[in-house]
This record gives structure tokens, sequence and C-alpha cells, in this order.
């Protein structure tokens, strides 16, 4: 019988991806996936390190691994993949006294993953598992930095029937004050042009409408083999693959956001209208402490100049509150600067000082914990009250949907997004206008992937629902379909 393996991923699309790589490896090396850990006799847990909370997260998971080896007195082999395993390396080991975790994996070390395992099965056939629990020195480690940009074709087993993440950039040089990145995933890395539109092309073929390109400093892109290709000249060549309905990158720099950029993401069709452009804070003052390289004045004047390019688009952004020094006054500019951009969503956390970056050797964390939650708090309200009444406007319209998901709360809804990355639910209408379909049982397969005007009628703070606009809409009688 096969052995099967469970990969659990925490963190950013990167990681996302990232487990699509090593699943589709373990794959080519005989094994096959399961979402019982009772069952698994490889798990993988691709972790991250960007906030302290994501690297808890492991921690108690391999607690969790432990109580089910003593539960079950069975225990599958535990790899540690990710920003945690390269940023820790063989102290990760040490700090588990070699009880739990067999391989430790680095970022840039992927394509390693079978021959480690292999490796650590022979350590646990010959017994040397038990000389494991006294020296940490057994497990097999492999964190090198040497570079992984190079992947084959048609190795990830892609996770989504209708979205393909494709990695343009690894690494960063930004060296940000707060973030952990250059330290986990090393420099900044360019992948060949010519691969990255190979592997858009083969996702296209195999069904998937949404290409979502992905890098630390995903608008800093310049082709290795291209000395003319720049992200906006990239943006050109993704459109023109044959299949492809829509494209979306993430994230750009606020400092690489310049006039070529935002005449693509206006000309091109298929690129979405949407610009996730992380700002950090509001307050110049805390950005220049964050070594950000922008000011509070650059960046409005930057969605300024996106606003009147593109009136329509819809703006997201990333915000950390309570950095070394930030005062009261400095968090009212964020919230200042909020209300000024109206974000259709934001990602919101509370500072906490990440190993070997600059603010954790340099810069007191400060600010209280109490202060920090209030803060958040409140960053989060005001917000939500902002969402809120922009997803109000949409009530009545009309819009573009991509169908991307069966919903798993509710039975016969589906769930898509709008070019502006807003969630939408609706009942999965029938496949047709005669009265057969009428009261066909509703396919959500066949929806899936296409994209399909929807009427909304009711907004929340977070998402939209809707009918298929045209379409007789599913029975809800016949299919105990129903809106909440
Ligand atoms: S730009 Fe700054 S925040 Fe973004 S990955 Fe690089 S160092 Fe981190």
């Amino acid at each position: 019988m096969a052995k099967k393996y469970l990969i659990e991923t925490f963190g950013c699309q990167m990681n996302v991806h990232d487990s699509e790589r090593l699943a589709g490896l373990l794959e080519q090396a005989g094994y096959e996936p399961t979402d019982d850990e009772r069952d698994a006799d490889v798990v993988v847990i691709n972790t991250c390190s960007v906030r302290e909370h994501a690297e808890e997260k492991l921690y108690t998971r391999l607690g969790e691994l432990r109580v089910l080896e003593e539960e079950t007195g069975r225990r599958p082999l535990v790899a540690v993949a990710g920003c945690v395993a390269q940023q820790e390396g063989a102290a990760l080991v040490r700090k588990t006294n070699g009880h739990v975790i067999d391989v430790v994996l680095g970022t840039q070390r992927l394509k390693m993953l079978p021959m480690l395992v292999q490796q650590a099965t022979g350590t646990r056939r010959r017994g040397d598992r038990f000389r494991l629990l006294r020296d940490s020195a057994w497990s097999v480690i492999d964190v090198a930095p040497w570079d992984d940009m190079g992947f084959p074709l048609g190795v990830a087993r892609r996770g989504d029937p209708v979205k393909a993440y494709v990695t343009i950039i690894e690494g960063c040089n930004d060296y940000c004050a707060f973030c952990v990145v250059p330290y986990t995933r090393g420099h900044e890395r360019m992948r060949p042009k010519a691969d990255i539109l190979a592997e858009v092309r083969q996702a296209a073929e195999t069904g998937r409408r949404e290409i979502q390109l992905l890098g630390q400093i995903v608008n800093h892109y310049q082709a290795p083999d291209d000395p003319r290709c720049d992200f906006a000249t990239l943006l050109e060549a993704v459109h023109e693959v044959p299949g492809v309905e829509r494209i979306r990158f993430a994230s750009p720099h606020p400092r690489h956001t310049g006039a070529r950029l935002i005449e693509a993401v206006r000309d091109l069709p298929k690129v979405c209208k949407h610009l996730h452009l992380p700002v950090q804070s509001g307050s110049t003052r805390v950005l220049q402490a964050m070594r950000r390289r922008h000011s509070r004045e650059d960046y409005l004047d930057l969605v300024a100049r996106i606003r009147a390019a593109i009136p329509n688009v819809a703006l997201s952004t990333d915000m950390i509150v309570g950095f070394p020094g930030e005062t009261r006054e400095d968090f009212d500019e964020t919230l200042s600067l909020v209300e000024a951009v109206q974000y259709h969503s934001i990602f919101s956390f509370k500072y906490s000082a990440r190993p070997n970056t600059l603010a954790s050797k340099r810069m007191p964390d400060d600010v209280s914990e109490e202060e920090k939650t209030a803060r958040i708090v409140a960053l989060q309200a005001r917000q939500r009250e902002i969402q809120t009444r922009l997803y109000v406007q949409a009530v009545g319209r009309t819009v573009e949907v991509l169908v991307d998901a069966v919903s798993r709360r509710r039975d016969g809804e589906m769930s898509g997004r709008t070019t502006g990355n807003t969630v939408v639910n609706f009942p999965i209408p029938a496949c047709g206008s005669d009265s057969e379909s009428r009261i066909a049982a509703p396919d959500s397969g066949a929806w899936l992937g296409r994209t399909v005007p929807v009427t909304i009628w009711r907004a929340g703070p977070n998402s939209l629902w809707g009918e298929v606009a045209g379409v007789p809409a599913v029975a809800r009688a016949e299919a105990g379909v129903g809106l909440a």
C-alpha cells in the first residue's frame, strides 16, 4: 500500500504555493495525500515566522502530534519546512528535545524533501531514533541557503482548481526594520521570464483561469533573461496567454508602483482592478523608523494617482500597530490614513519582535500589550465601518464574479470574487432556463472557473450576497438553499 502524507500550511500565499510543490514532490516519490493525521506516514508542517503568533502555532502543533503518538502508539515522520525551519535550523530540534521532529527543511531546499524523508526513515528503521531522544544531532537537517528557484514544470500539485500561484521573485533585499523575510527567504532572486510564462501556460492548459504572480516585492521584477522586461512588461506577456482570464499579483511595494504599472493595471482587461499596497503605518516618523522608504505623503500621493487613473480600483493594505516608539499621535495618523484611503480590506497586526531584525536588536518593544490591543481593536472597528459603507454601495449592482469555491458551510451555495477581490456568495443556479433545469439538482462543478454576472442584494462587512443574473436561480425550495 502507498504511504500517505499530510501537509499543513501556515502563512502567506508563498507558503501555500511551496506546499503545493512539496505535495507534488512527495507524489512523485509514490506518496498519496490524506487529510487524516492518524492515517499519515509523513506530516509536513510548512511554517511561517512573520508574526510571533504564527511561530507559536508550530509549537502547539508539535505538542498535539506528541499527544497523538501517546494516544495511538503510532507516530508519523514529522518534517518542519518553511520560515521557522530556515530561521531556527538545528535549534528547532533542540527546542523540542528531539522528541518530535525528524526533518528540518529550509525555504530554499524544497526539492530535497523526498530524499531527506527517506534518510530520516532509514535512521528510524535502524533504531537511531532512540539516540535522537538524547541527542538532537540525529535529525536530518538541510537549511542551506542555495537557490531553489528553478522548479520542474508541472511538479506542483495545485490545490485550487481555478487559481494558480506562480512565483516570479524569491527573497527580499529591503530589510524593513520589523521584517524577518530577508533572513528566512534570502536575498532577492528573479525567475527567468521564459520559466514564468511556461508555468502560466501550463496552469492555463490545466484549467486555471486566474494567475496570481507572487514575489516579496513583486513589482520589482526585472527578467534575468530579457533586459527589456520589467514587471509591467511581464503582465503584458501573461495577459497574452490563451485561457488566462484574470491576473492578480502580490505584493507590490508602494515605492516601485510607477506610472507604467498603473497604466498596465488600467489598460489590460485581464489584470484585476485591485492593488494590495502595504503601508504599515500612517505616520511618516514611524515609517522612517521602520525603514520603509516611503512617507505618508508619498503614499497618499500614489493613492491619488492610482485613483485618478483607475477610478473603480479597490485598494487593500497591511498595517502594524504598536511598533517601537509609536505614540498615540502616530497611531491617530494611521487611523486618519485609513479614513483618507478608504481601503476595501486591511490586514492588521500587533507588532512583535522577530529574530535577527533591526527592530528586535535596536528598538525596545515599548508599547504595552494592552495598548497594542486597544489600538488594533480601534483600527479594525474603523476599517469595519469603512468596509460596510463601501460594500453597501454594491447592492443593486451586477458584478462579474469568477466562481472559485463551493461553500462548506451552506449547502447549495458557491462563492467567487469580483475584480476588486471582494467575496460574493450566491446560490448555485440551475444550468439552463427550461423548466426541466429549474428543478435539476444544482451542479457546482459546472460553475467553478466560470465568470458570471451576479446581482448583489445584500452586503456584509466582509462579503456580498447575490444571485446569478439572467439564469434561473436555483431552486432554493427544491434544493433547500437559503440565504442569510
Ligand atoms: S519589503 Fe520590507 S516588509 Fe516586504 S518582504 Fe521586504 S523587508 Fe519584508
